[in-house]
């Protein structure tokens, strides 16, 4: 695979996620790190989303529950080199409806290179990392190199 990279600016596009069991655990993770959130654009799935808006007051994009599209959407956004990192406190205990739409979100985060945090730990490292608030540059897969090889 060919790789090309990518800017992450300083503002960073944040994706917010939490299955119902682990809802309340993103919400304090939430409310503890607000003063380092408040500077960069929060995306979320629905639920997630409004959740946290209403009890933190953070201003968040929300696009549709998970289970009715917004993993998939929030897949569609990543693809589309339009989100930094994710917090995904997905459930390893219970499943979920949407279980297909989880992994593909998951693996579409890993194709283009996405940090992504699946629990309170790895969270708390990447708010702490001095990379949230710089210019990054990171790799991702040379689309247009991809697209010439196949079509040869
Ligand atoms: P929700 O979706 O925020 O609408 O609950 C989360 C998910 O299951 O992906």
């Amino acid at each position: 695979m060919h790789v090309t990279t990518r800017k992450m600016q300083p503002q960073k596009h944040i994706a917010l996620v939490a299955h119902d069991n682990c809802k309340s655990h993103l919400l304090r993770w939430v409310l503890e790190h607000k003063d380092k959130l408040i500077g960069h654009t929060l995306y979320a799935t629905g639920t997630t989303g409004h959740l946290i808006a209403r009890e933190s007051g953070l201003e968040v994009n929300c696009l549709l529950s998970g289970p009715m599209g917004g993993d998939q959407q929030l897949g569609a956004l990543i693809s589309e080199g339009k989100i930094d990192m994710m917090i995904f406190f997905w459930d390893p205990l219970n499943a979920v409806p949407h279980d297909p739409d989880v992994k593909a979100l998951l693996r579409i985060s890993a194709v283009w290179n996405v940090p992504v945090a699946t629990n309170r730990a790895s969270a708390n490292f990447m708010i702490s990392s001095p990379m949230l608030s710089e210019e990054v540059e990171i790799e991702i897969p040379d689309y247009n190199a991809y697209l010439d090889e196949r079509l040869g």
